[in-house]
This record gives C-alpha cells, structure tokens and sequence, in this order.
C-alpha cells in the first residue's frame, strides 16, 4: 500500500526559507511513498518550484461556498490553484478557532465536491488520555466528522494533542494500538483500506521505529518538515 510523508508547515517559513528548501529539495523517486506538505496559502506561488516533487497541499479550508467570507479560502479555490490534498479538523484549529466535528465534516464534504483530498485529524487531549478515553474520543471524531461522504477518498491522522509540537511522540505500542483501531474504525465506514497517519513529534529519529509498524501507512510531520534534511530522511525512513 502507498504510503504518505506529510509535512505541515504551519503559519512559520519565509520566501527566502522557501527558495532555501526548495533548493535542498532532492526528489527521489520512490514510488511506494508520496510526500506532501500543507503549505501557507500565502505562499501558494513561492512554492511552484516543488511542485511535481511533492504534493502540494493547503492546512485549512472554508466550509462555506465562494462569497461574502472575507479572509477566507473556498475548496473550489483550492481546486482551482492545483492543491492535492488539504489538512482538515487539525486540533490547533479546533482549539484556537472553535472548528467543531460538524464544521470539520463540511469542510470535508466541500472538498470531495471540487476533487481535494482531505486529510482528517483526529486526536485526543492528555486529560482526554489521561482518563481513558482516547478510543471514544476518537470514535466520535470519526463517526461526525465523516457522515455522509465519501470515506474511501479520506485519509486519516491520528495526532495525539498532548503529543503535537511537544517533542514528546506517543510511544511505538501507543501509535500501533491506536492506529490500529482507527484502521479496523474505519472498516465500518469503508470499503477500501483507508490509509492512517501518525502524527506527534515525528523526527528523522523515531521515524524508524515508527515505519516498521504495519498499522500505520505514514506519518503529518510538524516541526520538522521544515527542516529539509530531517523530512526527507524522514521520507527516507518509509521508503
Ligand atoms: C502537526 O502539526 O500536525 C504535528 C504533528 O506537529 P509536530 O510534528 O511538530 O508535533
């Protein structure tokens, strides 16, 4: 099965940061892995020159229709553009800027209506962990953010909120038991085997031990997907 290198730049690089990647960006054809990175939208132009090299994707996307919704970006625009995939429901979003499992699921039926691939986060907090209740955390991100479409096109991230950005990855058993019963989740909505990311403090350190794991078809890379030899040692990992 294809496996998938996401990288998430976030709202962080710069032109010059980006003509700097760009430049470093050795693309290898390796054609059971595809690399991808959601870049800002703002830098959409300066990023041309990776495109062939790595799929190029967006972090966010309206949940309404092109109109009246200053400052923000349609699925059809992101179509428009040429975006590949688009991250969908990432738990900075849904702490920050309020998106619900209800929004989450417009945005997603919004993109498969234009030919975007969303990438759906789900993820629980520590104190959501702590107590015990990851799996039904999960169960119902999964269960409201995908009703009514189309699930075989989806791809899935399990990013563990209190693992996001803190240098602390789930352990290896966590990510293969939770990804593992995100998988079997998913057989309930799916026909097709619906690929599942790990994402939480990813490195070109633990991206070994995490490639092993049968469960897990790649990784949303946060931090260091920014640094251009990290993510493709990364890459290199799951190839
Ligand atoms: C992310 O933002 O999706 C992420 C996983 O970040 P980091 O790799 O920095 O933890």
């Amino acid at each position: 099965m294809l496996r998938y290198v996401l990288g998430n730049w976030k709202m962080n690089m710069s032109v010059a940061e980006i003509a700097d990647f760009e430049a470093n960006f050795v693309a290898e054809n390796t054609p059971n892995v595809s690399i991808g990175i959601a870049v800002p939208a703002i830098y959409w132009g300066n990023c041309a020159g990776l495109r062939g090299k790595a799929l190029l994707g967006l972090q966010n996307v309206s949940e309404f229709d092109n109109g009246a919704y200053t400052g923000e970006i349609s699925a059809q625009m992101a179509k428009d553009v040429g975006a590949e995939f688009c991250i969908v429901g990432h738990s900075e979003r849904r702490k920050y800027f309020g998106e619900t499992d209800e929004r989450v699921n417009q945005k997603i039926a919004q993109l498969q209506s234009v030919g975007v691939r969303p990438v759906l986060c789900v993820g629980e907090t520590l104190a959501q962990y702590e107590a015990g209740e990851t799996k039904a955390v999960l169960a119902s991100q999964l269960t409201d953010g995908l009703r009514g479409v189309n699930v075989d096109e989806v791809i899935v991230a399990y990013e563990p909120v209190w693992a996001i950005g803190t240098g602390k990855s789930a352990s290896i058993e966590i990510i293969e038991d939770i990804c593992g019963y995100i998988a079997e989740f998913l057989t309930t909505l799916s026909s097709k085997k619906v690929p599942v990311l790990y994402g939480g403090s990813v490195n070109n350190t633990n991206a070994d031990d995490i490639a092993k794991l049968d469960t897990v078809s790649g990784v949303l890379v946060g931090g260091a997907s920014m640094d251009v030899a990290k993510f493709l040692a990364i890459k290199k990992a799951f190839s």
